[in-house]
């Protein structure tokens, strides 16, 4: 079923009704996966009468990064794309939490499967966005048969359109399985990371999180996360982790920009520890939600707020 956009989106440098914002079917990047993108929250604040952008300036950061591995060159700069993308919010002045989708892509007609030289283009759409996993119910989740991208393969660390049919690959093969999602290991067999979101474990009291160096996207969520624990005295490590060590964590969390702060109950059928949401699991998702509400003023900086207009 097709998710309806917001009524704009930015398309060959202009705001455009969405609808219109369309590409020729022998596009680069629509043929060989020659994207790159980034997936950003705003959370509207009802009392406020703004949307919080989650890290705006993180993101767009990352994107560019992302862009610069697939040799994708823009007229803007990370600043520039941010800017497009606040006033886009502002243009479709949302009356829900948003999910906004920036795509730095080949726009080129080539055929030949390369990236230098080839035209790109960015493009911005957004739309209504609420809950990416049920927050209430831990979730179930499987190690893949599947393994993650590796950096020699397609490198992880960009959030790069056709590294994406690796991810995809494992969903289906999990949710046809009835888990909710799946938890890939790298070449070197320690866990990477989730189909969309990083992973964290607890161990004796300490949260846990594999390095950007094992084929994961370097997620700005898990950079909240660490910066949360630290704050809070959690000892956090980023170390690899092994697939046993799944059997024996304590808690364990999937987080991302559409994870938020998720519960993994069980993998492969073994419950994490109790099964059920532990105290740090709790503690970190509190301060996230916190966070992005704009209720916690320790984190105002993280937001970019965008002032919108009742309805
Ligand atoms: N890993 C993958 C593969 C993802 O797609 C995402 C979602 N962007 C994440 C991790 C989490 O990253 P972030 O917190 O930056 O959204």
């Amino acid at each position: 079923m097709d998710i309806p956009l917001q009524q704009f989106a930015y398309f060959e440098g202009a705001f455009v009704p969405s609808d219109e914002a369309k590409v020729s079917i022998a596009t680069h990047a629509l043929q060989y996966g020659t994207g790159a993108f980034a997936g950003i929250r705003g959370y509207l604040d009802v009392s406020d009468e703004t949307v919080n952008i989650f890290r705006l300036p993180d993101h767009t950061r990352r994107l560019m990064n992302s862009a610069k591995i697939i040799r994708a060159e823009l007229d803007l700069d990370a600043e520039g794309v941010a800017g497009v993308v606040q006033e886009l919010v502002s243009r479709n002045n949302p009356r829900s939490n948003v999910y906004i989708r920036p795509f730095i892509y080949k726009a080129g007609l080539e055929l030949t499967p390369k990236l230098k030289g080839i035209r790109s283009d960015l493009a911005i759409y957004m739309m209504a966005f609420g809950d990416y996993f049920a927050m209430d119910v831990p979730l179930r989740v499987m190690v893949s048969s599947w393994t993650r991208i590796s950096d020699n393969i397609i490198p992880s660390r960009g959030k790069v359109t056709g590294g994406y049919i690796n991810s995809s690959l494992a969903k289906d093969q999990a949710e046809e399985a009835g888990y909710d999602d799946a938890l890939l290991l790298n070449t070197d067999g320690k866990i990477s990371e989730g189909s969309g979101a990083n992973l964290f474990i607890v161990r004796n009291g300490s949260l846990i999180t594999s390095p950007i160096n094992s084929d994961i996207l370097e997620g700005i969520t898990r950079r909240s996360v660490l910066m949360f624990a630290r704050d809070a005295g959690v000892p956090v490590e980023e170390r690899e982790i092994d697939r046993s060590e799944m059997f024996v964590a304590d808690e364990a969390f999937f987080c991302g920009t559409g994870a938020q702060v998720a519960v993994i109950g069980s993998v492969d059928g073994r419950p994490i520890g109790s099964g059920e949401r532990g105290p740090i699991t709790e503690q970190i998702q509190r301060t996230f939600f916190q966070c992005v509400r704009g209720e916690d003023p320790t984190y105002g900086h993280l937001l970019t707020r965008v002032p919108v207009r009742p309805a």
